[in-house]
């Protein structure tokens, strides 16, 4: 795996003690230290500063595959239910609190 996950992980592809379900596999850039997260949650305890949303029209990588390490732009993520690089599903609860992580 390229990027490293930030957070209190549990496993090697990303899931950390607030998610851990099968499909709780995507980390979110955070733009202020432009690191992956596992949540937000995690980012909150542990990085020091409010986490940096990644603007929707960023083409850039905002969101990175656990499973793969492979990463999405906002709008790749927002077209799919599943890793295009790997094929592993994501949650579709993850949508309901994007706004956490994309402005
Ligand atoms: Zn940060
Ligand atoms: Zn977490
Ligand atoms: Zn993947």
């Amino acid at each position: 795996m390229i990027h490293q996950v930030r957070g209190h992980t549990v496993d090697e592809q990303g899931r950390c003690t607030h998610w851990h379900s099968e499909l709780d596999v995507v980390a979110n850039r955070c733009t202020v230290c432009d690191e992956f997260w596992a949540c937000h949650s995690c980012h909150e305890e542990l990085a020091g500063h409010v986490f940096g949303r990644v603007l929707k029209s960023d083409l850039r990588p905002a969101v990175l595959c656990g499973c793969c390490g492979g990463t999405l732009s906002y709008r790749q993520y927002a077209a799919v239910t599943a890793c295009p690089h790997c094929a592993h599903p994501f949650n579709p609860g993850c949508k309901l609190h994007e706004e956490l992580y994309f402005a």
